[in-house]
């Protein structure tokens, strides 16, 4: 995979912040820990699929620190599983209301709230977040795995987002679909938070915890 590297994925993690982020960094440690088993690659294997470092990986596995989001989507394309694979699993029912004020959390230092309102689903290939940028955020993401698309709706804020080498601006109510495997970004210019949805398509086959 072509990584776009970033200043802000070379920057050390950050520790978890808050009993939200233990929680997560507790998750990620197991989770990382069990797809690796799964493919029985050794740390340094799986250290260079995901093109990030073994220390680093390390020390996720451990639970002794958090990535960024953008690291997460490193390893979630280097282990071909969806971001949602990586974070805490939904308590699901079929009626189940999603708030997105108990599911939202900074699952790393980035300026980022994540919440997984509609985590992978491995029959219907997608998965739905809610994400908050904070004012001044911003972040090239390096593509995801191929063919992937993302359908992105701005609910607060103004967004801004990085498609063909511009930036498009999106208001309140509007929508944009692009590509996730290609070079792409979201920012936020504006002096409050940015709230957008973001479901994310995976082909089919890609972004299922196994197979
Ligand atoms: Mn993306």
């Amino acid at each position: 995979m072509d990584a776009i590297t970033h200043k802000r994925d070379s920057e050390p993690p950050a520790p978890a912040a808050g009993e939200a982020g233990a929680d997560i960094t507790r998750q990620l440690s197991g989770r990382l820990r069990a797809l690796r088993t799964e493919r029985g690659w050794s740390l340094q294997r799986a250290a260079e699929v995901c093109g990030v470092s073994k220390a680093m990986l390390g020390q996720i596995e451990r639970g002794e620190s958090s990535p960024t989001v953008a690291l997460l989507w490193r390893i979630a394309g280097g282990f071909g599983c969806a971001l949602s694979d990586l974070l805490p699993p939904p308590v699901a029912a079929a009626a189940e209301v999603r708030d997105p004020g108990r599911l939202r959390a900074r699952p790393a230092s980035d300026a980022m709230l994540v919440a997984p309102l509609f985590p992978f689903d491995p029959e219907l290939g997608f998965e739905v977040f809610e994400l908050t940028l904070l004012p001044g955020y911003e972040r090239v993401s390096e593509p995801h795995v191929a063919g992937v698309v993302e359908h992105v709706v701005v609910q607060r804020g103004s967004l801004e987002v990085l498609i063909d080498g511009a930036w498009a601006r999106l208001g309140e109510g509007e929508g944009l679909r692009l590509a996730g495997d290609r070079e792409h970004g979201y920012r936020n210019v504006a002096d409050t938070a940015v709230v957008f949805l973001d479901l994310i398509h995976y082909p089919r086959g890609r972004g299922a915890r196994r197979d």
